[in-house]
């Protein structure tokens, strides 16, 4: 398996391909958040390792963007100032003490989030968050990272140096999959981007239709 470091420098370095051919085709918005997209992509299927940087950086990033929105939405329906403290400190107890326990023990190195389809899944986040006419752009952003995340894994597991010899590690072929392990897993996330495609295939569509235009 490829370190922390291994995945954030290559995905820094493919990110910054990809912003310098965006800007030519998009504005800097869009550029920018392919980008973020595509380092977040090359980091984010190690969030099933405990205790690995990626899930830390993840989950924190995550947890802020959580509380973020929370008070925001208190400010913008005027709740009172106890909701304005109380509601982003049970987000970070249920987070800190609910899902993360629970995430942990329902996940396994190398299970579902090692996977194309788990990529797919998640990229589809970005286009049901940003709802803006270039998501697609993003959304395939975070996919080019999650894959050549997958990619680096098979390959430190295919060269593996041992002494003088090079060995294949047991991992090898655990990566770069369209299914998990379990049969429960992949009929949830097949489902789960069957029903995303199905309710937004027009936008799909039309986003990437716009997107052949453009480049
Ligand atoms: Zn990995």
């Amino acid at each position: 398996m490829a370190g922390f470091r291994v995945h954030i420098s290559t995905g820094v370095v493919a990110g910054g391909v990809l912003f310098g051919l965006s800007l030519e085709k998009f504005e800097l918005t869009t550029s920018l958040l392919s980008l973020g997209a595509l380092i977040l992509g090359s980091v984010a299927p190690d969030v099933d390792s405990p205790n690995s940087k990626s899930r830390r950086y993840i989950f924190r990033i995550f947890l802020v963007i959580l509380i973020t929105y929370s008070l925001y939405y208190s400010v913008e329906k005027k709740l009172n100032g106890l909701y304005l403290l109380a509601i982003p400190t049970a987000i970070f107890l249920l987070f800190q003490f609910v899902f993360q326990p629970l995430f942990t023990k329902y996940t396994v190195h190398r299970g579902a989030f090692h996977t194309i389809p788990m990529g797919v899944l998640q990229s589809s986040l970005f286009f049901l968050v940003l709802q803006t006419k270039n998501s697609i752009w993003i959304s395939i952003s975070f996919i080019i990272g999650f894959l050549i995340h997958l990619l680096l894994d098979e390959l430190y597991a295919f060269i593996h140096v041992k002494g003088l010899k090079i060995r294949h590690k047991k991992s090898f072929g655990t990566a770069f999959k369209w299914f998990a392990p379990s049969f429960w897993s992949n009929i949830t996330i097949y489902l789960l981007i069957a029903i995303f495609y199905y309710i937004y295939q027009k936008e799909i569509h039309h986003q990437f239709s716009l997107l052949f235009n453009i480049l």
